[in-house]
Formats: structure tokens, sequence, C-alpha cells
């Protein structure tokens, strides 16, 4: 057994929050109506949702009939861009996006070309950013929907998403620019208003919520097919029997992401202690930049060393972490993310995602940083490749 036990995997998914479960509880429990029932058990069960809503448009500084709850922030990113394609899909059928999207978008662009869209992936320089000037040359007069990430769940890169929406707009005021912004929500401050988007993605899991709740912002007047129908809930954009208690955890969890931003603080500051002392060891790289970077995370390459072995030596060690996107950890395929910004295959193979959050102390900081780096010395002495 490990001394103790670290998760630095909060990129992959994050704890249930106590006071979460505990908004929740009533709604798992007594409060079991169905919202669009007209009896007194039906009428709570709405109520809550409604005022989950609002509380959520109000963090997010949107309006609550423009927030609309999915099951998942793939199912939200996968009804932006197919809702707005088929929507929109007479007037034009191109679509913008990068090359290192979370696979939530670039598998549901993918299904959109094989029906004849036509989707343009930009690349980005070698700390993952794209730049707005590069995002509006690639606007045409049928470009229907810009799709950039607000920040990258591998590196963490922070994109410059206002500018990016204010430069398509000016270059063709008819395409509608969405963002994912999964990673982005709770971790840094957001403000649908000044950011200038028509769609905006999030996912409960990623902010101390359950997993399998996520929601989608929706500019009121954007006109956006169904990818669910149903009955008539979420006025009649998404059918399914609402998922209550789920809907209540989101809205507190994301209460309690931006009410304690300032964490945010505390977490950078451990971030950079890992990035300062593990980019110190030889042959090592950071991935993603050094500033504009999400505050929980920690991207690394390591010479001469397979970062599937890393992890099972850190797993043994009682250390949870990933080599790049949890959805991907499973093939062997280096990341998509790495290649994109240029990382060498051998160093992409390489590579370890810390991802911190506000349930990380300094002694889970103190803990990797004593056992990662005999690990990295083990491994490279077993290797071929490395001699000293
Ligand atoms: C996790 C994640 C998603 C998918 O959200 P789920 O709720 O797990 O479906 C989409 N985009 C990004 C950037 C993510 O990190």
């Amino acid at each position: 057994m490990a001394e103790r036990l670290v998760y630095a995997d909060n990129a992959a998914t994050t704890s249930t929050s106590p006071a979460v479960l505990e908004a929740m509880m009533p709604y798992l429990t007594e409060v079991y109506g169905n919202p669009s029932s007209l009896h007194q058990k039906g009428r709570i069960a709405k109520a809550a949702i409604t005022e989950a809503r609002e509380k959520i448009a109000s963090l997010l500084n949107c309006k609550p009939n423009e927030i609309y709850f999915t099951a998942s922030g793939s199912e939200a990113d996968n009804w932006a861009i197919k809702g707005i394609a088929y929507a929109m899909k007479n007037r034009g059928r191109h679509i913008i996006s990068t090359k290192i999207e979370h696979h939530a978008v670039l598998h549901a662009l993918e299904s959109l070309e094989k029906e004849g869209f036509e989707v343009t992936y930009l690349d980005t320089d070698s700390e993952g950013r794209v730049t707005p000037e590069q995002v509006a040359a690639a606007v045409r007069i049928d470009t229907i929907l810009v799709e950039v990430m607000y920040a990258n769940n591998e590196i963490g890169t922070i994109e410059p998403i206002r500018e990016i929406a204010a430069a398509v707009k000016e270059k063709n005021p008819k395409t509608l620019v969405f963002t994912d912004a999964v990673q982005a929500v709770g971790a840094i401050p957001i403000n649908i208003a000044e950011l200038g988007v028509d769609m905006l993605s999030l996912s409960g899991h990623k902010i101390h919520a359950p997993k399998g709740i996520g929601a989608l912002y929706i500019r009121n007047g954007v006109r956006i097919n169904n990818l669910i129908d149903g009955g008539g809930q979420e006025r009649s954009r998404r059918g399914g029997t609402e998922n209550v208690p789920y809907i209540v955890g989101l809205a507190k969890a994301l209460e309690d992401a931006v009410g304690g931003l300032d964490e945010g603080k505390r977490v950078e500051a451990m971030r950079d202690r890992l990035i300062d002392a593990i980019t110190a060891i030889p042959h090592t790289r950071l991935n993603g930049p050094k500033e504009g970077r999400l505050p929980g995370n920690v991207n690394v390459s390591f010479e001469f060393i397979e970062g599937e072995s890393l992890l099972l030596l850190l797993d043994m060690a009682g250390i949870c972490a990933s080599t790049g996107s949890a959805c991907s950890s499973s093939s062997l395929e280096p990341s998509h993310v790495l290649l994109a910004i240029g990382v060498p295959v051998e160093q992409a193979h390489g590579s370890l995602r810390l991802s911190i959050s506000r349930d990380t102390t300094d002694a889970d900081i103190d803990y990797i940083l004593e056992k990662l780096p005999p690990i990295v010395e083990r491994l490279r002495a077993m290797s071929p490749l490395y001699n000293g």
C-alpha cells in the first residue's frame, strides 16, 4: 500500500463535493415528482429547476431562458454543432474549428463531414493558441459556425474567445460562434454577455457535481435544431424528463466554483510549484503555455519514457494521474493535442498530465514531488536509449 493517495486527475473528473450532495439529497429522496406534473410534487420539482436555471444564468451573466440542461458536456457539444449545422445547412455548409478540440467536438464534426459539411481545422501555435486574425481569415460567406474551445483539457491553454468572437462577427455577422467551455467554467471568470458568443457548453462533473449533467447556453434568437426530440421539456428543445437532483447539483457546484474563484490563486501556486520542480528534471518539457494556462493544469513530456509505464508506477505510489485525456488513455495512440502543437511522437508518448483542484493540498504536491523524480529516473535507467 502507498503511504498516501493523491488524486491529480481533476481534468478527467472531480469529486462530488459534500455541499453539492447535500443540496441534491432532497431531490434524490422525498422530492421525486415529475416537473411536468401539475400536482404539488411536480410543482416543487419544477420550482427547483427554475431556481437552478436562474442561479446559473446569473452566475454566467445570461438570461435564464438561454440555459438548457443536457445529460453531459458531450451532449451539449453535439447539440450545438449538429443543431446549428442542420438548422443552417441551406445557408452554408462550412464550419471552422481547431485541431486540439475535445473528441466530443472533433467526432461530431467528423460525422458532419460524412454528411457533406466542410470543416476547416485550424492549426495552433506551439502552446496551443489560435489567434483571432487566424480564425477571421478562415471565415467565408458560407461559414455557418465557428467552434473554438475556451480552455484545453490536456494542456490547459486558454484561448482568446472574446477577441475571436468579435473578429468572426466583424468578418461575417451571420456566422455563429460556439465555445466548449467545459474546462473553463468554474476555473476562470466567465461573463457570457461580455464574451459575445452565441453558444457555450459546460459539464457538471468537471466542477464537483456528479457525472451525467451538463448545460448549453443558447443565445436568444439563435435558430438551432433539436438533438433529442420528446416531450415539451426545456422549452420543447430537449426532450426527456429533467434530472432534477443533478440540475440542482450543477447549480450548487457552479455557485461554489464561482464563489471560490479566489481559490484559483492557491491552485495556481500549487500548479507552478509542480511545473517549476518537474521541468527542472533534465530532458523534460512543459506542454502548453506558462501564462494563460488553466490554474489546475500541468502537462509535461519526459524523454526516454513511456507515459503508460509512468502512470503505472505513479499509481502504485498512490498518485492518480493521466497521460492526456481520459477518453483516449485506454488507446495507445499519442495525444492529437500534443501532436498538433508539434510535440515529437516519442515525447508525446512520454507525456504526463497532473490536474489539480481546490481539493488538492500542499502536502499532496510535496508527495508528488517526492515520488515522481525517482520514478522518472528508474524508468530512464531501463531505457536502452537513455545514457544519463
Ligand atoms: C470533459 C470534457 C467534455 C465532455 O464532457 P462530459 O460531461 O464528460 O461529456 C467536453 N469538452 C471538454 C473540453 C472536456 O474537458
